[in-house]
């Protein structure tokens, strides 16, 4: 994998990466398919694992329509997909990974969704919800506004606020001994609206291409996967510069204490 990454200039000694806004105990990253969090935040969740922080992965689909191979069964490619995804959170140090099974490619915002994502909101109480950008963007490459990316961002925006937070919503979760919990940040890929950039060393951003390539099910018609998601090292490396870094990820960051007045 080193190799991939060989054509960026890094000194591979330096290791002082500029220190994150704040400690997070618990992160919960809410995805769309089997492979979304590797892509979008794969460096970041190696580095906060490192950092103590217990991660872990909330998927809603099967993933079942990946891979474009209209000969392959559903189920079974579902199943491969969830083995991949373990597979791949584990590589990352990821705690758990839970799945919510629903249909690759049908997801829609709702309250049956709002109310599943508020269940693990309140289930395992993160201090940093990791999801999908909500709005399209017209500027990034079209895959990153896939419409259930769409769907599950803007349900893990209102699960956090204000439905995970508030005891008189889904009052059903009450009964499930589900205490309602504040989220304090969320991280969405920022694409064109990038403002916050998460600093990453090699190791890091290695970690990342390695967990993107187990996913095999996405790369069988690739003649060669690592060069693939080459785009994925130099979108890092490019990042990088801004974060005063040799890598990073880029981020929309969402300060969620309703104390706070707007951003400046
Ligand atoms: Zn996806």
């Amino acid at each position: 994998m080193a190799s991939s990454m060989s054509s960026a200039s890094v000194d591979e000694s330096w290791d002082e990466l500029p220190p994150l806004p704040r400690d997070f105990r618990r992160v919960l990253v809410i995805s769309a398919h089997p492979d979304d969090a590797e892509f979008a935040f794969g460096g970041s969740v190696a580095r906060l694992v490192e950092g103590g922080s217990e991660v872990r992965y909330l998927v809603c689909t099967d993933g079942s329509l990946g891979g474009e191979d209209p000969g392959v069964d559903p189920a079974d490619l579902g199943e491969r997909r969830a083995a991949e995804q373990r597979a791949a959170a584990a590589h990352l140090g990821v705690a758990s990974v839970a799945f919510l099974g629903l249909t690759d490619g049908a997801v829609e915002n709702g309250l049956g969704l709002r109310r599943a994502l508020s269940r693990a909101i309140r289930r395992h109480r993160p201090d940093l919800v990791l999801t999908h950008q909500p709005l399209r963007s017209l500027v990034f490459p079209i895959g990153a506004s896939h419409p259930d990316h769409l769907a599950v961002g803007e349900a893990a925006m209102c699960a956090v606020f204000p439905d995970a937070g508030n005891p008189r919503a889904f009052p059903e979760l009450l009964d499930e001994g589900l205490a309602p919990h504040k989220v304090s940040e969320i991280w969405v890929p920022g694409h064109e609206h990038t403002n916050f950039y998460v600093a990453l060393a090699q190791r890091h951003a290695e970690a990342k291409l390695e967990a993107i390539l187990l996913h095999e099910s996405q790369f069988e018609r690739s003649p060669s996967p690592a060069k693939e998601i080459g785009w994925v090292a130099d979108r890092m490396s490019k990042y990088g510069r801004h974060a005063d870094a040799g890598w990073a990820e880029g981020f929309v960051r969402v300060i969620c204490a309703t104390s706070a007045g707007p951003a400046d």
